[in-house]
């Protein structure tokens, strides 16, 4: 049976603000699938980042998962939410549109690295989206495809406010408590868009 409570993907908006760049200094394990070729890396902690922009949000997309502000941590500490840890990001600079130092300071930024489960894949109907047989890896051409959106089975979902698919892990997945605390606090440059709506990343 699918879970049939308003969940949401978290993601961030793409306004004027400030964002991360790729940093060639990342270190990270890869490993490639023998069945399906799918790249699999694994990011090691600190992460180095590089701030741009002079537009302060308080989540950042980065290579390795989402970067969040102190107050982003100090809310999802204050109220117990669970289903995640923090890591600590290595702030190489921060500079503003012309390469200027903008002073800011990111070193209270945190990575947001998902712990929170809810199974394989599903499309709105609860069916399994096709995957590999070893590495789990989902057919992507199917997830792009999509027409109703998702969804994730009642007994597979381990109970957390954050969590993701056991095979996607690029986007969070949060519970209607969540969205309203970022909500409430108006913390800047989140987008939620909910599950059974998803038909697709607009956002890259
Ligand atoms: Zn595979």
């Amino acid at each position: 049976m699918i879970c049939n409570e308003k969940f949401y993907i978290m993601s961030n908006t793409y306004n004027n603000q400030a964002k991360l760049f790729w940093n060639a200094n990342v270190k990270y394990e890869k490993f490639v699938c023998e069945l399906c070729g799918g790249i699999h890396c694994t990011y090691e902690s600190p992460h180095p980042v590089i701030f741009y922009g002079k537009r302060i949000v308080d989540i950042y997309f980065d290579i390795s998962g989402f970067i969040i502000s102190p107050a982003v941590v100090e809310l999802l500490k204050e109220n117990n939410i669970t289903g995640y840890i923090l890591e600590d990001v290595e702030p190489l600079e921060w500079k503003d549109g012309k390469g200027h130092d903008t002073g800011h300071d990111g070193s209270s930024y945190k990575l947001l690295k998902v712990k929170g489960r809810c199974g394989f894949l599903c499309d709105s109907a609860g069916n399994i989206i096709d995957k590999c047989e070893k590495c789990d890896r989902h057919n992507s051409d199917i997830l792009d495809s999509l027409k109703d959106g998702l969804a994730f089975k009642a007994d597979d979902y381990d109970g957390s406010d954050i969590f993701q698919f056991n095979n996607w892990t690029w986007l969070p997945i949060v519970n209607e408590k969540v969205k309203k605390l970022i909500k409430k606090h108006k913390l800047k440059g989140f987008k939620f868009e909910e599950l059974k709506d998803y038909v697709g990343c607009d956002a890259f």
